[in-house]
């Protein structure tokens, strides 16, 4: 049998759901600071991973069961805008969060980007729990500050719990729709076919000991092979960014293996020149002379399992908050902001491999093309089809699964990262000819230049913009069945 905790890395979190349903305000409640009310003032978050030392997490969760078994060193929480961490988190089309906590508002139920994060979730294959949070909204609710769930219920007035149960009974009926079974953790036990509601405030703590605990065990019951530790690294970009002081960075995410100051690293990269055709122009390494990379720095954000965080969670991470704690090597799981010589091209959503001494050089760069080339792959054969774009690998990649023939079928000619220039509506004119409808743009979650949306009128080529996957689906469908009309 396995040894549970001997070597386990800390599971992978992302957390998912619609805009305000209170994503970042329940990690700065885990968390003890403050990001969400200064997203609108100063302080943003530069790294969008946090890591939750188990030690922490045992504190948090001592009213609750104070001798729960905590086998894994912590959680590796990651909380990017929008859904792009998860697309991103990806190695060969296979997800890499490990469990998701799909964020619902106890007072909206189930909104557009709620539906589209369970789509996503479905097609990763990935284990989530509901958090049903903002239950201190309810009218009349009595403040239990950082108690479990069931504690805090048990002080609520006959209405209060009335009214919890209409709403708890209104979602569960709204997963039903979606095809989930849905249902209380403390009342679930069939974990895995039905998926657990954790009922939690952001605001006041109520179920957030509940919340955390349930991740823990969760995990390291269920996924004790893939939360092995491994050597052989793996790790993700998930985002691309200029930081002041330090030039291009990129955040990413070691799954595995342990990263050192000093790596020589390959990552792939998009040459942005005067073609800017993916076919022709992938560079296979960061640097312009096709030479590795060499990791200048490893920036941790909150190093929270340096510090006695216990006791001062709070002002330290206040003070720590958006400045860099520098590392010689740092070992999974972890969000790690790397700086390296010619990081500019380089594409959210790919792997980052480190060229040991022992390593053919080329052999790992063209490791590092196996990414884009098996979403190149997916391009139809035929020649005919739309033109889709999008901001990262990751999310090019979700949304050509939902266009494939399986789904709803739509064919795709070409494909490309990053803002519609006017090359990409020169590209999608070709269609015109062959098939009016497919000379079409869907832009999902990127920009498009002013002269790209003039040539395109010029043209008559349509594009499509979307930050909901399936919406562009919707738009695109309407103007199909005009188009017969
Ligand atoms: P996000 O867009 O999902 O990251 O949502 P935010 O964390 O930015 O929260 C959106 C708004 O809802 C903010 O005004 C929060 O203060 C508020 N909010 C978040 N969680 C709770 C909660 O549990 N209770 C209450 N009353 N308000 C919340
Ligand atoms: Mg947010």
């Amino acid at each position: 049998p396995v040894q549970s905790g001997q070597n386990l890395r800390s599971p992978i979190c992302c957390i998912m759901g619609h805009v305000d349903a209170g994503k970042t305000k329940l990690l700065d409640c885990i968390r003890g600071t403050n990001v969400q009310e200064g997203e609108a003032g100063e302080i943003t978050q530069q790294i969008g991973a946090t890591y939750f030392p188990a030690q922490n997490i045992r504190e948090r969760t001592r009213e609750l069961k104070a001798d729960a078994k905590l086998n894994v060193p912590g959680l590796l929480v990651i909380d990017t805008p929008g859904h792009e961490s998860f697309t991103n988190l990806r190695s060969r089309g296979s997800g890499l969060c490990d469990i998701a906590i799909l964020v619902v508002d106890i007072m909206h139920g189930l909104e557009p980007q709620t539906i589209e994060s369970l789509n996503l979730l479905k097609m990763r294959n990935t284990e989530f729990i509901v958090a049903r949070n903002k239950v201190d909204r309810l009218y009349g609710w009595k403040t239990c500050k950082n108690a479990p769930i069931t504690k805090a219920m048990k002080q609520q007035s006959k209405d209060v719990q009335f009214e919890f149960n209409t709403r708890l009974t209104q979602v569960v009926t709204q997963f039903k729709e979606q095809g989930l079974n849905t249902e209380l953790y403390y009342k679930n036990k069939e974990m895995g076919e039905t998926f657990s509601i954790v009922p939690t405030s952001a605001i006041s703590g109520e179920g957030i000991p509940d919340m955390l605990l349930l991740l823990v065990q969760w995990t390291q019951k269920t996924m004790i092979k893939r939360l092995t530790f491994s050597n052989e690294m793996q790790c993700t970009v998930l985002e691309v960014k200029v930081i002041e002081g330090y030039g291009t960075t990129i955040d990413v995410v070691l799954v595995n293996g342990v990263l050192h100051e000093g790596d020589q690293i390959v990552v792939c990269g998009l040459q942005v020149g005067s073609n800017c055709d993916l076919n022709q122009s992938i560079v296979n390494t960061a640097s312009d002379e096709g030479a590795p990379s060499q990791v200048t720095w490893l920036l941790l954000e909150l190093a929270l399992h340096e510090i006695d965080i216990v006791e001062s969670l709070k002002t330290i991470a206040q003070l720590v908050i958006g400045t860099y704690l520098h590392h010689k090597e740092i070992k999974a799981a972890q969000g790690i902001k790397i700086t390296a010589q010619g990081l500019e091209h380089a594409i959210a959503g790919t792997s980052l491999y480190v060229v040991g001494p022992h390593d053919d050089l080329e052999d790992i760069k063209e490791a590092t093309m196996e990414d884009m080339k098996s979403v190149m792959s997916r391009i139809d054969k035929s020649g005919e089809g739309v033109y889709v774009q999008a901001s990262t690998l990751g999310s090019l990649e979700a949304l050509l699964e939902f266009l494939k023939p399986s789904a709803v079928n739509i064919p795709v000619s070409g494909i490309s990262i990053g803002p519609v220039h006017k090359k990409d509506v020169i590209k999608a004119s070709v269609m015109l000819e062959k098939k009016k409808e497919y000379g079409t743009i869907l832009a999902f979650d990127v920009k498009i230049t002013q002269e790209a949306r003039e040539l395109a009128d010029e043209l008559g080529v349509k594009i499509f913009i979307a930050d909901i996957i399936y919406h562009l689906f919707d738009q695109f469908k309407a103007y199909i069945d005009n188009l017969k009309k």
